[in-house]
């Protein structure tokens, strides 16, 4: 299929970029409540990273999509709000960042609904996509997705370059978005200790590959990473660089996945 049929006429690749709002659950998750050394970083999301990312997405004129931790939404509903109101998509990334594969499913069913019911309660409208803690859902998530309703997207796979569908009986169907650790920040910074520079390069190249071959190119960062000073130097050049190029889509998770249901059913 050339990208002429995969995507909307005189559009050769899509792009999104896409937040992942960890705050302190991420950190508590992988380190444990005790080690403030990691929760205090994880602080730096609410604090001060998700503004300086606001502020560059703003002057880009970019609409992004920021997957909100249940418990980061209950404890700080002005930012919530802040993204909602500048034009953003809000989604949901798990009630504490405790991942899905080992839970049992009525415990994920539950830790689901919390965090959609805190994130309705604060904007008043449903989250429609969904991106798992630490990308590692379990067998029944898509499944619990589904039962739960609502839900259009969700960006666990890392399997692929294009968008694909889980397809139900009903027809109430769910895209997934791939993205890949490639494209992530804090497995770039952190696990592999690139630099901003770097980073810049290794995302620059993956969307020269995705934008030739006009596939999907789905950034997952973190504002308690990227909203720091010089990985946000990164965003800033990552983003002028995608918009350099002719026949790009820069949309929010939400905006691909309506998209898709509707051209690509099957
Ligand atoms: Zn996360």
């Amino acid at each position: 299929m050339s990208s002429e049929k995969i995507w909307p006429p005189g559009i050769r690749c899509a792009a999104v970029f896409s937040f992942d709002n960890d705050d302190e659950s991420g950190m508590i998750d992988s380190f444990g409540p005790d080690k403030m050394f990691y929760v205090s970083q994880g602080y730096y999301d609410m604090n001060a990273g998700t503004w300086r990312v606001l502020r560059i997405l703003e002057r880009q004129n970019v609409k992004a999509t920021f997957c909100m931790v249940g418990k980061t939404a209950e404890k700080r509903p002005d930012v919530v709000k802040a993204i909602r109101d500048k034009g953003h998509e809000v989604a949901v990334h798990g009630w504490d960042h405790r991942p899905y594969y080992n839970m049992k499913e009525d415990e994920e069913r539950k830790d689901m609904q919390m965090t959609v019911d805190i994130v309705q309660k604060i904007l008043g409208k449903r989250p429609v996509g969904h991106r798992t803690p630490d990308w590692n859902p379990s067998k029944s998530t898509v499944n619990i997705l589904h039962e739960m309703g609502g839900f259009i997207w969700r960006g666990d796979g890392l399997d692929n370059d294009l968008p694909y569908v889980h397809k139900f009986s009903d027809k109430k169907n769910i895209v997934e978005l791939p993205s890949a650790v490639t494209l992530d920040d804090y497995d770039n910074y952190a696990e592999r200790g690139y630099s901003p520079q770097e980073v810049f390069e290794l995302w620059r190249d993956e969307f020269d590959v995705l934008y030739e071959e006009g596939k999907f190119y789905c950034l997952t960062m973190h504002p308690l990473v990227t909203g720091r000073p010089a990985p946000s130097k990164t965003l800033e050049r990552i983003i002028t660089h995608v918009k350099s190029h002719e026949g790009v889509w820069i949309a929010t998770a939400a905006e691909i996945a309506q998209y898709w249901l509707s051209k690509h059913p099957e």
